[in-house]
């Protein structure tokens, strides 16, 4: 699949649930959540449908998200049927990784079944190593839990874990240098993530945001040169640099500052109640919902339906254009 910009489509984003067991500031509001109701969500199969035609148009690459991914039931399942799937070949997960070292219904930890399942890449976000912080940013007192998590990730053995760290003013500017040392510990890939304006809440104002560019600079005033490395991609718009001395590599994540973010963007989202989003900073979203529970339509018109979204995919985010979000973070899918 191609937009009308070049881009070739081939990553499908999913998002499984609008539920989490955490409450971080800049995803959810600060009144009480109101959850989705079940018959609003896709199914599973409803999503494997989605996922087995995307798969046939040209999608390889499914991360699975949320909300929380690992709070939706029989998660386990859902995974291993994707990775079941002609042409899909590298499954991922982005959790907040708190429910990683638990065990699921089968009495082996979520890190164990996903990989059993064939999952490649776990995503962990952890903005902070200070428990009160992530008590702060989360809502929830789970840094342990969180740990516990990564730890339960890598004695498994992933083939990549990534921690995705949110820069934020005044919160955790200071520890940028301990998350570095913290991932080059555990032989971890981080990747510091500018705010975007996402969601509807109050944290997402200039006074919070941390540019990818002064994070730079202040890890080069602690730690030296950050080298950057053009050479190293992952299937994302991170940018990659290598810290002087020690050679680990560190991303940055620049959605409002970077002016060439969205130039190799292959990317397409399904929220969990079934629009398909062509991009994240855009308002644009389709009701493939409709599609799928009519018993009329075929695979064929599910089909089209992916074809007329690409074809509607914008050439950029409209972030920088005082964007402002309809809905919640943990509602899209991030
Ligand atoms: N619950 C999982 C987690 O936290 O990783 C998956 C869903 S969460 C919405 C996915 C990612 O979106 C997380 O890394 C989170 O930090 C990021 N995120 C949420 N709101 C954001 C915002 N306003 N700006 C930047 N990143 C955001
Ligand atoms: Fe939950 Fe992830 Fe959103 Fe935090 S960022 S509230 S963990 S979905």
């Amino acid at each position: 699949m191609e937009d009308p910009f070049g881009h070739l489509i081939s990553y499908l984003r999913v998002s499984i649930t609008d539920r989490c067991n955490e409450r971080c500031q800049y995803c959810m509001p600060h009144e009480e959540q109101e959850w989705l109701k079940r018959d609003d969500i896709l199914s599973y199969e409803e999503i494997l449908r989605v996922v087995r035609v995307g798969a046939s148009l040209g999608i390889s690459k499914v991360r699975v998200t949320g909300g929380e991914p690992l709070t939706r039931r029989n998660v386990n399942w859902f995974m291993e049927e994707l990775g079941k799937i002609d042409g899909i070949n590298d499954i991922g997960i982005s959790t907040n990784g708190t429910l990683l070292a638990k065990e699921n219904k089968e009495g082996i930890t979520h890190a164990d079944a996903l990989k059993k399942a064939g999952v490649r890449t776990v995503n962990v976000s952890l903005d902070t190593l200070d428990d009160a912080e992530y008590a702060k940013t989360t809502g929830r007192d789970l840094l342990p839990d969180a740990i516990a998590g990564i730890d339960a990730a890598r004695e498994v053995g992933f083939e990549k874990i990534k921690i995705n760290t949110v820069l934020m003013r005044h919160r955790n500017e200071h520890e940028l240098w301990d998350m570095i040392e913290f991932a080059r510990e555990r032989d971890l890939l981080l990747r510091f993530i500018e705010l975007m304006p996402v969601s509807t809440t109050q944290v997402l104002n200039e006074d919070n945001f941390l540019p990818s560019g002064e994070a730079r600079k202040l890890i080069e005033f602690r730690l030296g040169k950050l080298v950057p490395r053009p050479d190293i991609r992952t299937n994302g718009p991170a940018g990659y640099y290598e810290v002087p001395g020690t050679g680990q590599i560190i991303g940055f994540i620049g959605a409002m500052t970077n002016l060439h973010f969205c130039e190799n963007c292959n990317k397409l989202r399904l929220t969990c109640e079934g629009k398909l989003r062509p991009c994240l900073g855009s308002h644009l979203e389709f009701d493939m919902r409709e599609v799928l529970r009519d018993e009329a339509m075929t695979d064929k018109d599910v089909a089209k339906f992916f074809l007329n979204v690409v074809a509607r995919k914008p050439e950029m985010h409209e972030f920088r254009e005082n964007y402002q979000p309809g809905r919640k973070m943990i509602a899209i899918g991030g």
